[in-house]
């Protein structure tokens, strides 16, 4: 089947009544595009740069130099040839640990993680900030923060970045000045508080891995409740269709990049939902374009608004397995 699926490479990520699509893909080192570019991605949507942090026992076990960041995103850059990077600034903590002793928190899913390291550490981050900025000279970079939560995060890490951009100025660096700003959209404040980030940035990322986490209050890592971790809850799909909405209306671009977004079974529902752009594992492209293009949003949007209304989980699954099984 793979063998087939292969020739859809070069097809054009189109619906049946035209809409396009667009299928970008999730990395955690640079030499992931080649892989990427083989399986038809038209841009990276998430480069987790943490990996360039962490060692083989998963936990952070170096913090690479400014100049090796800089190195390990231009050449992401450069192997994706025009299309655009979303670079997603250090999300470390809870599922990816820090290693240090103060991360052996009670909680680490709830505590110093991501973007709230980061502004606690600014040395280390300005020095991220500028290697991603430094990238952007050689090609279209976006730069994406994980895990924000309140406007004053936000606005801090805007801050933080025009630091680093007359940092870069004064330097005499090249760098992208209109570079596009952008969240990770993953946790439930986040998107009942969402004007906070339309207001302020360029673009938004539903992190569906963290959000169904910290939405159903299950440990995404503990397999004692992984049988009730579902992305087919009523409330993970009135987060989800809330959100592609709302920046529908705001007029900024939304797309899903946890793994929700690879599952050839909930593409046709998050079309019907608006969904326009979908970054996965580079392994899930073709199959997720396989569906795109056997879709007609005049016949899903319909059945989806329908399915948005289903308050049972059971009918729920019935009913977006019957989206399957339909010919468009
Ligand atoms: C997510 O939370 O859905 C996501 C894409 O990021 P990560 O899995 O790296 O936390
Ligand atoms: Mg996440």
């Amino acid at each position: 089947a793979r063998k087939k699926l292969s020739r859809l490479k070069k097809t054009p990520t189109v619906t049946i009544d035209g809409t396009p699509v667009a299928l970008l893909a999730n990395i955690e080192f640079p030499d992931d595009c080649t892989v990427a570019l083989e399986n038809g991605a038209t841009g990276i949507g998430l480069f987790r740069s943490e990996f360039l942090f962490m060692g083989r026992s998963g936990s952070i076990s170096k913090i690479p130099s400014e100049e090796e960041q800089f190195e390990a995103y231009k050449k992401a850059v450069t192997l994706m040839k025009g299309r655009p990077v979303t670079i997603r600034t250090l999300d470390i903590g809870a599922d990816k640990p820090i290693g240090t002793p103060e991360s052996g928190t009670l909680n680490p899913a709830l505590g110093k993680r991501a973007i709230r390291y980061c502004l606690a550490e600014p040395d280390l981050f300005l020095a991220q900030l500028r290697a991603i900025l430094r990238a952007s000279a050689f090609g279209p970079v976006k730069l994406m923060i994980p895990m924000l939560v309140h406007a004053f995060e936000i606005d801090q890490t805007l801050a933080l970045i025009e630091e680093a951009k007359s940092q870069l100025r004064a330097a005499n660096r090249k760098f992208d000045e209109a570079i596009k700003i952008g969240a990770m959209v993953e946790v439930p404040a986040a998107i009942l508080g969402l004007p906070m980030f339309t207001s302020r940035l360029d673009f938004i990322s539903i992190g569906t891995n963290d959000l169904i986490q910290y939405t159903l209050a299950i440990d995404r890592v503990d397999p004692e409740v992984a049988h009730l971790y579902n992305p087919l809850h009523p409330a993970i799909l009135s987060m989800l269709s809330m959100t592609i909405w709302a920046a529908g209306k705001a007029g900024i671009p939304v797309s899903v990049c946890g793994e929700v977004a690879g599952d050839p079974h909930l593409t046709r529902l998050l079309l019907g939902m608006g969904l326009r752009e979908f970054s996965m594992h580079p392994a899930q492209l073709l199959n997720v374009k396989q569906e795109i293009l056997a879709s007609d949003l005049k016949v899903l949007k319909p059945k989806v608004d329908k399915i948005l209304v289903l308050v049972e989980e059971d009918a729920i699954e019935k009913a977006v397995n019957d989206l399957q099984l339909d010919e468009a």
